[in-house]
């Protein structure tokens, strides 16, 4: 047993154990995994957000250098640069401003005075296109140069970039950090906005020390990519034919498109971007995204104060500076955001709770089943090598029941057929022992028998309208003289009309012997019998029989027990008194079997009283 129970615990139980902690444990990362998901996802969406926002720039710059080289087609270059800010902004709307400077760092177009923006523009950028002050600019500069093999070439120790690579952004940005402009200043700036899957990045990493805090934050994105670099407009030309350059000034951002041509390459056309128009052509561009996310999540662009100038979902307001993933779209517009909103941040908690509950019921419920089962097992065990044993001691207990009476049958046979005992009186009294014996054996031996009929659902009753208190009398008048000559005491109080039960004559008659025998059996010193019968009426009319002695008494707590198949609550061993333990639990069958009952009530003043009651039939 002990055995089966390690295997079980070993096999089973720990496994469970371990399986249901990990399960928990793996509860607690839920939300945190749903929310990693979720962010990888919809980064996806901001970055390709961010890419459109590039190519809508790239296709303004292309745009812009088509319309300046069909003007230099129609125009000669000097006559075009004097009235280019006019033309250009007829031609090409998107320009807030156009500008001729000479590589020597004249101002050819605007006049100052022309327009309110030409003013503003002059004001802002005169000092830096005339090659008079460095400044801090976000380049892009694209387009072969116009006297150069396409490889890395110095221009008076300053450096452009190799044409023959690709213009990505992060290419750009890396080749900026290498090249000698770079040196210069590349400053590290906070982002305008700080997306809450990268600050949990950070708290996520709350133990790295001090020295990596820095680190951490710009791995978390709370740093710009985005770094500005400090040069003259002339050097950052360079050779090269064209370029979008950008850079704030008091603030505010301006977008500089410049293009040159072969046949006037010492004039740089440009242009400032009209940032309203740019806006209005990034909302169209979000219009024309899919809408498949879009119950779910607002795209929007920020600019480098964090406000929204285009947004998938005009009617939404949130904290601009808290979205929930965000990508910086780039030095086209540098600290601009591509941003991603949850419009209901709280569906992601409630969904990963949901998650968390339902496996957290699944859980509880598997540890109780494992639980419950294990229990289950142990006490069938249990309950087993219980019966196991009670068997094996039945067997001695019958065995030992035989042989007794057996020995007394044997030896007093075996006097008197010897003729040894003359004397009639003893001859009889021996022969009367000899028919007690055979019957006590006949007892044991029926019980036997029927107990294996009731088990296997083999025993047949014949029910029929009988007088309970006839089968009492006939059966108290075979077991009365037995009594009297072990020295009891016995009354019987019958009543004096028949009482009608529907039953099975043997079979009641041997429930009345069984009871009177185990009064006779745990009788100790006192011998005294009381048998009798009443005709009850309440809660329906039943006939009740009590046996009662003044006996040894059912020990506490074995008050149920004694009705269970084999089970003896006074063993042989330590009471000396034999029996099978099937008397009582052969009694309580047949009893039900008759629509009664067989129960032990305690005696007070010691002893034992067996109620059997049953049924009142009507003998009609
Ligand atoms: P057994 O063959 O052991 O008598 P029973 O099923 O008739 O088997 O009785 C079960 C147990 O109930 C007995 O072993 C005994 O401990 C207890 N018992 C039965 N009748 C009495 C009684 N009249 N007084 C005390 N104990 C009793």
């Amino acid at each position: 047993m002990k055995k089966v129970a390690l295997v079980f615990v070993l096999a089973v139980f720990v496994p469970s154990l371990v399986l249901a902690w990990l399960a928990v444990r793996s509860l607690r990362d839920q939300q945190f995994l749903l929310e990693k998901q979720q962010s990888l996802l919809y980064q996806g969406q901001a970055d390709s957000l961010a890419r459109d926002a590039q190519e809508l720039l790239a296709e303004y710059q292309r745009s812009f250098t088509a319309a300046t080289m069909a003007l230099l087609r129609d125009q000669n270059p000097q006559e075009l640069s004097k009235t280019f800010d006019e033309v250009l902004r007829k031609e090409w709307p998107m320009a807030q401003v156009g500008f001729v400077v000479t590589l020597a760092g004249n101002i050819l177009s605007p006049s100052p005075s022309s327009t309110p923006e030409a003013r503003t523009f002059f004001s802002c950028n005169s000092r830096f296109l005339a090659n008079r002050e460095s400044a801090e600019v976000y380049w892009n500069q694209k387009g072969a140069p116009l006297n150069a093999p396409s490889e890395l070439k110095k221009v008076q120790g300053t450096g452009y970039l190799d044409k023959s690579e690709p213009a990505t952004s992060s290419g750009l940005y890396d080749s900026l950090k290498n090249s000698s402009l770079n040196s210069l200043n590349n400053k590290l700036q906070a982002r305008a906005v700080v997306p809450q899957q990268a600050l949990q990045n950070l708290d996520a990493a709350p133990t790295k020390s001090s020295a990596n805090q820095k680190q951490v934050a710009e791995e978390a994105g709370n740093f710009s990519k985005v770094a500005p670099s400090e040069t003259e407009f002339r050097q950052l030309i360079g050779e090269a034919n064209q370029g979008t350059l950008a850079r704030f000034v008091d603030d505010k951002l301006n977008v500089l498109f410049w293009c040159r041509a072969a046949s006037a390459s010492q004039l740089v056309f440009g242009a400032q971007l009209a940032l309203p128009r740019l806006s209005a052509g990034l909302q169209q561009r979000i219009e024309q995204l899919e809408p498949a996310p879009q119950n779910q999540i607002c795209l929007a662009i920020l600019d480098d104060k964090a406000r929204p100038v285009a947004k998938s979902n005009p009617a939404l307001k949130a904290n601009w500076k808290r979205p929930f993933v965000a990508t910086e779209i780039g030095e086209e517009l540098p600290h601009w955001e591509a941003a991603v909103y949850l419009l209901n941040p709280t569906a992601l908690a409630r969904s990963a709770q949901t998650i968390k509950l339902t496996l957290g019921l699944l859980i509880v419920v598997l540890i109780v089943a494992i639980g419950s089962g294990s229990w289950l097992i142990v006490s069938d065990l249990n309950r087993q090598l219980h019966l196991a044993r009670q068997k094996t001691d039945f067997v001695s207990n019958v065995s030992h029941e035989l042989k007794t009476p057996l020995t007394s049958i044997r030896m007093f046979s075996e006097l008197l057929a010897e003729g040894r005992v003359a004397d009639p009186e003893r001859q009889r009294s021996y022969l009367s022992i000899i028919t007690a014996e055979a019957a006590r054996l006949t007892r044991l031996i029926n019980n036997v028998l029927d107990f294996a009929r009731i088990d296997r659902g083999e025993k047949k009753y014949q029910f029929e309208n009988c007088d309970l208190v006839g089968v009492v009398r006939e059966t108290v008048a075979t077991y009365q003289p037995q009594l009297e000559a072990s020295g009891f005491h016995f009354s019987s109080e019958l009543p004096s009309s028949p009482v009608w039960v529907k039953g099975d004559r043997d079979s009641l008659a041997q429930v009345i012997v069984n009871l009177l025998s185990n009064a006779e059996k745990y009788a100790d010193s006192r011998k005294e019998i009381d048998l009798e019968l009443r005709q009850l009426t309440s809660p329906l009319p039943y006939a009740e029989l009590k046996v009662k002695d003044r006996g040894l008494g059912v020990p506490k707590g074995s008050e149920q027990k004694i009705f269970e198949q084999f089970y003896r609550a006074h063993d042989s061993l330590n009471s000396g008194i034999q029996g099978s333990g099937l008397g009582l639990t052969l009694a309580r069958q047949v009893a039900r079997a008759h629509g009664g009952e067989v129960v032990y009530e305690p005696r007070s003043g010691g002893g034992s009283c067996f109620c059997l009651r049953l049924p009142i039939s009507n003998p009609a």
